[in-house]
């Protein structure tokens, strides 16, 4: 197959990186979440994870120009050349279109946006959920509604921007996370 080169987008709770890895497992890419290296430069106390662990926990949008750095390094990294599913990146218009100059740079240009859609009662139950069995510190009531909010704010409108290039395609995420995986296939196909 060729190289697949994918954005997931889609508020917190619409399982963005559990589908993530059912494409990096069946497409042998790698998932690229922002998220992920955010907490695991908080665990290795890194300069970016000191930087980071507030405005995380509060579930504000750490600023820019850090997580383009994240992306962009991880994005030159050899594997990301077969591909790859970027998972919460990117979540602003300057985060998009730093993203459009690297994949111009490395001459990878994104192939499709799959926007997961899935009503919000159901996020909030699929967190807090979440919270339960993971401990994530993020996934509580307030830090839930608030993240909900910047992704309507920040994030929702990058939708028109995929959509205005014909590069989107709508997935509705609700139902057993085969389904979900199954309807992404059918869209990749
Ligand atoms: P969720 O989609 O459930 O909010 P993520 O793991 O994608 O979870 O992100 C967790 C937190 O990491 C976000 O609330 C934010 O603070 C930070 N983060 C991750 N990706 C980005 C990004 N692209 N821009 C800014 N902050 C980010």
């Amino acid at each position: 197959m060729s190289a697949r080169r994918l954005l997931l987008l889609g508020p917190p709770g619409a399982g963005k990186g559990t589908q993530a890895k059912i494409l990096m497992e069946r497409l042998g890419i790698p998932q690229i979440s922002t998220g992920d290296m955010l907490r695991a430069a908080v665990a290795a106390g890194s300069e970016i994870g000191c930087k980071a662990v507030a405005t995380m926990d509060r579930g504000d949008l750490v600023p820019d120009e850090i997580v383009i750095g994240v992306a962009r390094e991880r994005l030159g990294q050899e594997d990301a050349r077969r591909g790859f599913v970027l998972d919460g990146f990117p979540r602003t218009t300057v985060q998009a279109e730093a993203l459009d100059c690297m994949l111009d740079e490395l001459g990878n240009p994104l192939e499709l946006c799959l926007a997961l859609q899935v009503d919000e009662e159901r996020l909030v139950k699929r967190l807090l959920r979440r919270q339960q069995l993971e401990g994530r510190d993020d996934d509580n009531r307030e830090s839930i509604r608030h993240r909900t909010a910047v992704y309507r704010r920040e994030t929702q409108p990058l939708i028109d921007r995929y959509q205005s290039r014909g590069q989107l395609r709508d997935v509705a995420a609700c139902g057993k996370i085969e389904e979900v995986a199954k309807r992404i296939e059918e869209a990749l196909s």
